[in-house]
């Protein structure tokens, strides 16, 4: 067994002054891991996933993104490291969409940190949980602190009794959104998945080998999805293969023996090179809306090497049936729009085909090669495309193109609200819904046009309840809310002190 002393020694200025938490010290913390033997990791994120405008996350914690795909996998069992109220949000946020799974946790005070104790706690942990009767893999997440102070998940067994061990760190100041944080377990199991088969035979599929070659779907999409893009993907001679994150361990096998990987969803990086590494071509965009399909339907024949005549007929066969049901439901209104799950483009795609007058769209998720057709398709038509879009380029956006409906994250929806313009939750809302082939085409009309006719119950709201609960009356009161200037001005001139003595102290 190694000592403390045999694993690089941790960074206990990670656990000093206010660097804590996301909501400040970023750099400080990214330092402080740097510091701690973690530069390899935060350069190879810094360049799977380029930072933005903004330089910590504006939405969920990211680590929620590694949870959840581990929390959805059969036989896995998911630890985190971290502080208890990052802990604590996480498994609030996981058991809120439906996890029925519990989250392990090894618990840290600054000693354990210090000392390397806790390194010995996880590998305790890991040690007492790795039954294989129960688990193929063990999922262990180095939240913020233990990154920024070097715990050496790499040092971790491989396996014990069989389960395999997957550290990762996925720090706020590293992974930028919880949609990349999929990406970075999806990429480190399908890394080991590979090894594995590099290795010598694996686990078939539960339900045997396909009896044609595969399309592997990258993005975690609606149920839906997969059935109809296998019956689009049937005349071309190939067949929808597992989606990524997979929901088993043997199904990383299948993926990895697809013919053709599509990044449906364009922000898995990690994930693309290991398809890549194994020798698998990668399209991008996704089949959504006529054009979409079009495109998609042709990339992947043309890839996985199908005559050209059997993807005319494939075209022939599905593009009227999106045109149609395109026409049969169309939208109206002007729509501005914006998320964080990364599939905002294709989103747009299907407003903009569906008649919408779409403005805006924003992404908290980078540009990749992936999405650059989505781009091009959209900005052709018009549509200003942001990503590693802020919270303020989405309101910006709101303001200045004054939409029928403002599409959005849950700060967006409220601001717009607040206006007096309808809004509609992205996640919740549309994301999951049916987006691609025919099921996709006219899915979201309904509930869109639904949306845009109840702006006249939003004028009769903000009529009948005129300024109340506005600014310095907002809350629930007993008496009459009374405005105090100088208590805001009294809390501004201590922010302007502080600020001061910070960069004083940054200066010496
Ligand atoms: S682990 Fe998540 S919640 Fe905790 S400090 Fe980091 S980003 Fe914030």
């Amino acid at each position: 067994m190694d000592s403390p002393a045999q694993a690089p020694v941790p960074n206990p200025q990670a656990l000093e002054g206010d660097g804590l938490g996301c909501h400040s010290g970023a750099q400080a913390l990214r330092e402080a891991a740097a510091s701690a033997g973690k530069s390899d990791t935060l350069a190879r994120y810094a360049a799977d996933y380029p930072q933005g405008p903004h330089d910590q996350p504006q939405s969920m914690c990211p680590a929620f993104g590694s949870l959840r795909v581990g929390l959805r996998m059969r036989r896995t069992q998911t630890i985190l490291s971290g502080s208890a109220c990052c802990v604590y949000g996480l498994t609030f946020t996981s058991h809120f969409y439906g996890a029925r799974r519990s989250v392990g946790y090894v618990p840290f005070n600054s000693e354990t940190l210090v000392t390397g104790k806790l390194f010995e706690d996880i590998r305790e942990a890991v040690h007492a949980q790795a039954d294989p009767a129960q688990f193929d893999a063990i999922v262990i997440i180095n939240l913020c602190v233990p990154t920024a102070s070097g715990v050496p998940l790499q040092l971790l067994p491989r396996e014990i009794n069989g389960v395999r061990i997957i550290g990762i760190d996925v720090p706020g100041f590293g992974v930028p959104t919880h949609a990349e944080a999929k990406d970075v377990l999806a990429g480190a199991m399908l890394k080991f998945a590979r090894g594995e088969i590099a290795a010598g035979p694996v686990q078939a599929p539960r339900a045997g080998r396909a009896d044609k070659p595969t399309v592997a779907l990258i993005g975690e999409v609606f149920p839906a999805d997969p059935v109809g893009i296998g019956m689009m993907l049937d005349p071309l001679g190939l067949a929808a293969g597992p989606v990524v994150p997979t929901r088993e361990w043997r199904e990383l096998y299948a993926a990895l023996d697809c013919r053709v990987a599509a990044a449906l969803h364009p922000f898995y990086t990690a994930s693309v090179r290991e398809f890549e590494a194994a020798g698998r071509p990668v399209v991008g965009s996704a089949p959504v809306g006529h054009d979409g399909t079009e495109a998609w339907l042709q990339a992947v024949g043309s890839a996985a090497g199908v005559a050209q005549a059997r993807i005319d007929d494939a075209k022939n066969r599905f593009l009227p049936a999106i045109r149609a049901a395109l026409q049969r439901t169309p939208i109206q209104g002007r729509i501005t729009l914006s998320g964080y799950e990364g599939s905002e483009l294709l989103v747009a795609r299907l407003l903009v085909e569906s008649g919408a007058d779409l403005r805006y769209v924003g992404s908290a998720c980078p540009a990749t090669p992936w999405s650059q057709a989505d781009r091009e398709w959209l900005e052709s038509r018009g549509v200003l495309v942001r990503f590693r879009a802020s919270l303020e380029d989405d309101l910006a956006a709101m303001r200045e193109f004054k939409p029928d409906l403002a599409v959005g994250t849950t700060p967006v929806v409220q601001a717009a609200k607040q206006a007096g313009i309808p809004a509609l939750y992205f996640t919740n809302l549309i994301s999951a819904r049916p987006l691609m082939g025919p099921a996709g085409a006219g899915s979201l009309a309904t509930v869109i046009n639904t949306a845009i006719a109840n702006k006249a119950r939003f004028d009769d709201m903000k009529a009948f309840f005129g300024d109340v609960g506005h600014g310095h009356a907002s809350g629930v009161w007993e008496g009459v809310p009374q405005d105090r200037p100088e208590f805001r001005e009294h809390t501004r001139r201590q922010v302007i002190k502080l600020q001061k003595k910070l960069k004083s102290e940054e200066m010496i």
